[in-house]
């Protein structure tokens, strides 16, 4: 089979290797679409260690054989691959929260060979723990990728209570694809008004160029996002704010913006060599915020995330900017990186 392989930092080959056979418990997989996702960027730029030199981990697949022992799954039907897999028996895993897992999970395109190739296995324990989502034929491979990404945001946005009436203006900041999705889930939970704030014009224009139902589009290089949301909301703050940004800076800065009892979700991982902030907490005391944390999703979060793209809740298909052969790999790599592409998702579909 074709693979795009790692060889060193910043050099893929495509080259021809041999498919793998599922053993026991396993599934081969062909893979039908993946896309490229940030920290495939930075895997592939060596600035992020994985243990293969095959990534990949926002898949769509067909089922081409089962190994021994497997029950269920037959040749032929269409999955998204969950990437998540925990240990299997830690108190978090026993109650399907993977995410959590105490002996710290492990991921597909990350300790196993993801989907930058023709096929993939998932391993025997993602098999058993159900990493393998159904997905329906009236959705396309492309939109099926879009089930991993916008499944962490169902599980990080979990705990807001965007059902409740006096949840109404939120604001996200970061206007990459996850900002993208974050907003839509808050959206298609009765969100009213969704304010995106970025520092790329680029990305502002691309959100409107693109349709996406969100209400203003805030260029925090010109204008004071602070004073903005004052002005904005009489004083009242935002009802709920999603840093989606690797920019600690951001939260402090979020939290002058929350209005009382507002929800903070903290969805962006920050740099590992410096993770400290100064922040209030008199600000978390006297307002009551909620700050939230947000790690990857598991089953539930990847079967809600597939429900909202199969009803068209969530419309995805104007997400997919850009699709590549494999063999093109590299240019697909190169058009995501580049901010003036007007790429929003890059896929390899097979
Ligand atoms: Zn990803
Ligand atoms: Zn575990």
């Amino acid at each position: 089979m074709k693979a795009a392989i790692i060889k060193k930092p910043g050099v893929i080959a495509i080259e021809d290797i041999e498919t793998p056979k599922p053993a026991k418990g396993e599934i081969l997989l062909k893979v039908d679409a993946c896309a490229l996702c940030g920290t495939d960027q930075r895997v592939l730029k060596g600035e992020k260690y994985v243990d293969v030199p095959i990534v990949g981990h926002e898949v769509t697949g067909t089922v081409e054989a089962v190994g021994p022992e497997v029950q269920n799954i037959n040749i032929g039907e269409r999955y998204a691959v969950q990437t998540v897999i925990g240990c299997g028996h830690c108190a978090w895993c026993k109650i399907s929260r993977e995410n959590l897992c105490e002996n710290g999970f492990k991921a597909i395109g990350y300790q196993w060979n993801g989907g930058f190739a023709e096929y993939m296995i998932m391993p025997e324990l993602g098999v058993k723990q159900g990493c393998l989502i159904p997905i329906p034929d009236t959705i396309s491979d492309e939109e099926g990728t879009i089930i991993e990404p916008l499944s962490c945001c169902v599980n990080g946005m979990r705990a807001i209570p965007f059902e409740d009436n006096e949840l109404k203006e939120v604001a996200i900041f970061g206007g990459g694809i996850i900002g993208v999705l974050n907003g839509l889930v808050a959206k298609a939970r009765g969100a009213e008004k969704i304010t995106i704030l970025d520092v790329s014009q680029d990305r502002l224009d691309l959100h409107q160029k693109l349709n996406l139902p969100f209400d203003n589009f805030i260029n925090t290089k010109k204008t004071d996002p602070v004073e903005w949301v004052k002005n904005y909301t009489n004083g009242r703050g935002m009802d709920a704010i999603v840093v989606a940004a690797s920019v600690k800076e951001l939260v402090p800065t979020a939290m002058e913006m929350l209005a009382r009892a507002g929800h903070l979700s903290i969805f962006a991982g920050m740099p590992k060599s410096n993770p400290l902030e100064n922040i209030d907490l008199n600000l978390i005391h006297y307002q009551e915020f909620h700050v939230h944390g947000a790690n990857s999703s598991v089953e539930r979060d990847y079967i809600e995330a597939r429900n909202y793209i199969v009803s068209r809740k969530i419309n995805v298909s104007a997400l997919v900017t850009h699709t590549f052969e494999l063999e093109d790999f590299n240019e697909a790599v190169k058009t995501q990186g580049n901010p003036a592409s007007g790429a929003m998702k890059v896929i390899i579909k097979n």
